[in-house]
């Protein structure tokens, strides 16, 4: 922090004249000689953008600007000769915005040194030259030597190695990659040779997404420097009308000197310069941002921090975000006639085309047992329901999907709802592939739950957040996966909008409450609720788009983790914002009654500026991973 020029300017300032503030205190001063040019200069090197807006504010008669609070105080003070107290409230205001840019600017300029070491060409399979990264296709194979950054997102087709991602998870330390694994643009490659599949354009890697959702926080006010603002624009006029009531009614109403309560007002609208209050929010909420970012999670503003703090519920999808989402085909049950290789053929062929976590485990399937993808043609997906296409198999058009999916178009016997209904009291999702005269078979699916779902679940109970699941998936399944967890409510078979139905519903209940998922048919749930959490590298563009934090490398184990940070936040706010404002009301009052000493009150305003910025430093340090304070 120290490096930067601004801060050792600041530094500098505050050494001269904080011993000339103390020696204030004490009615001592120095020669007019001394003190007069170090006032004019640190005046005009803080204070020139603070009077420009001040004045500007007067002439537009906006006077609910802070600046134009400022800079009556400064110009009072001077007339009062409290030059100290001037350079004070100007130096301090500037610590002020100066640790606000700081903040803004350490976690761009982190994102900027990702993006310049981020190799702009790659080399391409076969190739002798290097290739841009803006010309290669997704599919092309990328050679990636020991030692590289690897300048795209793909997935390990030949070799192994360990791999740093500490860029993107904030995880320090490396993964060990092998074949079908994935790697990321911006992470380093350590030890082996690997070839890639390219699996995303330049413009959609994981590192560009959070270029882009960290441009998108600055957007973002929390909602305590949202109430700060709103407290400053009726905190100056108040201030202005209290200074002006002060002198006018002891002179107009009781004949009282001009030249002493003119003082007394000039006092006061020094003493209300609310520094310490200004520095109360913003290096908090930057602490706590910048400590996340370091951990691998991203998040879009403070105020989603904030919020997370006080959340009363949790909503989970579950394929994918409770569960591990790596699906495995545990069983093949053909009917009518088909065999398990057509079977399995025709649905491999149609999820080919589709990006779900079911459709991949069907393809592993189909890859492992050498049974070549049936072709199909005018594919559609339907958003947590199934797929449609046309199968040459039958050359038909086939459904794949859950039983009200697929019983909508086609007539479903007793004896398959029988199968499908005993494979989902095991906690298997029932897949039925079908087409207009006749089912051809099931496919059962597994997949496992996470390891740190449980301790998760057990963890937000202890802390009286209520855990929900939301998914697509059948009542059975769902069930099964709420058991194991100890989750008791548990609403199935919904449709994405249902998802954001349930959110609606759920808020009402609750007030807030968060949502974390995965997949495009959590979009609109994570968009509604009040805190959206997407896992940052399975999930699809359209769930990190939607949601108000992305948890980098997927662990859903970090959330009690952010609950904590959030909870700190709010409390460090609170504390600093309560004893800024006390503060000052204190001195106000005492400033009204005629009792204040300006160089005390303004003393006391850098002594809990100091303690505002140390506690909220305190953020940048909070790692308990597990206690919720
Ligand atoms: P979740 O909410 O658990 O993440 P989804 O909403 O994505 O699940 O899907 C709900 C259900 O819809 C799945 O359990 C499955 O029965 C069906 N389904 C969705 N997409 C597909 C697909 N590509 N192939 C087959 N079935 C699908
Ligand atoms: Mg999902």
């Amino acid at each position: 922090m120290f490096k930067n020029k601004k801060f050792i300017l600041l530094a500098v300032s505050l050494a001269i004249i904080i011993p000339l503030e103390v020696l204030s205190l004490f009615s001592i001063h120095l020669s007019l000689w001394i003190e007069a040019p170090i006032t004019a200069v640190l005046l005009f090197i803080f204070g020139w953008e603070v009077f420009k807006n001040g004045i500007k504010s007067l002439f537009k008669l906006n006077f609910s600007n802070i600046n134009l609070l400022m800079t009556i105080a400064v110009l009072g003070a001077l007339y009062l000769r409290q030059f100290e107290e001037a350079v004070v409230i100007v130096v301090l205001f500037a610590l002020a915005e100066a640790l606000e840019e700081f903040g803004i600017s350490k976690s761009k300029k982190a994102l900027e040194e990702l993006v310049s070491k981020t190799p702009k060409t790659v080399l391409l399979k076969g190739m002798k030259e290097k290739t841009p990264i803006e010309k290669v296709n997704i599919g092309d194979i990328m050679e990636i030597r020991p030692g590289d950054i690897i300048p795209l997102d793909g997935e390990i087709v030949s070799g192994g190695s360990m791999v740093d991602e500490a860029t993107i998870t904030g995880e320090p330390i490396p993964k060990t990659k092998q074949i079908s694994d994935l790697v990321y643009a911006g992470t380093q490659n350590m030890d082996g040779y690997l070839e890639a599949r390219v699996t995303k354009l330049t413009k959609d890697t994981t590192i560009s997404k959070i270029i882009e959702l960290t441009a998108k926080a600055a957007q973002h006010k929390s909602n305590s420097q949202q109430f700060i603002e709103k407290f400053a624009s009726k905190y100056t006029p108040l201030v202005i009308i209290i200074a002006f009531l002060v002198v006018v009614i002891p002179v107009l109403f009781f004949n009282q000197p001009f030249a002493h309560w003119f003082a007394q007002a000039l006092t006061l609208l020094v003493i209300a310069c609310p520094c310490a209050l200004v520095i109360s929010t913003p290096i908090a909420i930057f602490s706590a941002v910048g400590n996340a970012n370091k951990q691998g999670v991203l998040i879009k503003g403070g105020k989603f921090l904030e919020e997370l703090g006080k959340i009363k519920a949790i909503a989970f999808d579950k394929t994918r975000t409770l569960t591990k989402g790596e699906v495995v085909v545990s069983e093949i049950i053909p009917f009518n006639g088909y065999t398990k290789e057509e079977v399995l053929a025709c649905a491999a062929g149609l999820e080919s085309f589709s990006e779900h976590p079911l459709a991949k485990g069907i393809m592993k399937k189909a890859e492992e047992l050498n049974v070549k993808f049936k072709n199909a043609s005018s594919f559609k997906a339907v958003a947590g329901s199934g797929v449609t296409g046309f199968c040459t198999i039958c050359s038909k058009e086939t459904c794949l999907g859950n039983v009200q999916f697929v019983s909508k178009e086609h007539a479903i016997e007793n004896k398959i709802r029988e199968a499908v209904e005993r494979l989902e009291k095991q906690g298997k999702t029932a897949l039925i592939l079908g087409n207009k005269d006749h089912i051809e078979g099931i496919i059962s699916i597994e997949d496992e739950i996470r390891s740190e779902s449980k301790s998760l679940i057990d963890y937000l109970k202890r802390i009286n957040i209520i855990p929900v699941i939301l998914t697509g998936d059948n009542k059975s399944t769902a069930g099964y996966v709420g058991e194991k967890l100890g989750i008791e409510k548990v609403e199935a078979a919904l449709l994405p909008e249902d998802k954001a139905g349930k959110i609606e519903y759920l808020k009402k209940e609750f007030g807030l409450v968060a949502m974390v998922g995965d997949g495009v048919n959590d979009a609109p749930a994570l968009a509604g609720a009040t805190v959206g959490i997407a896992m940052g590298s399975v999930g699809s563009d359209a769930a990190i788009e939607n949601a108000d934090i992305a948890i980098m490398d997927d662990k859903i184990g970090k959330i009690p983790y952010l609950i904590g940070l959030g909870r700190n936040v709010n409390k460090t706010v609170k504390f600093n914002v309560t004893l800024a404002v006390l503060t000052k009301l204190v001195f106000i009052i005492l400033a009204i009654v005629g009792m204040s000493n300006l160089a005390f009150a303004i003393f006391a305003d850098v002594g809990i500026s100091v303690i505002v910025i140390l506690n909220s430093l305190r953020l940048l340090n909070f790692s308990n991973i597990n206690r919720v304070p």
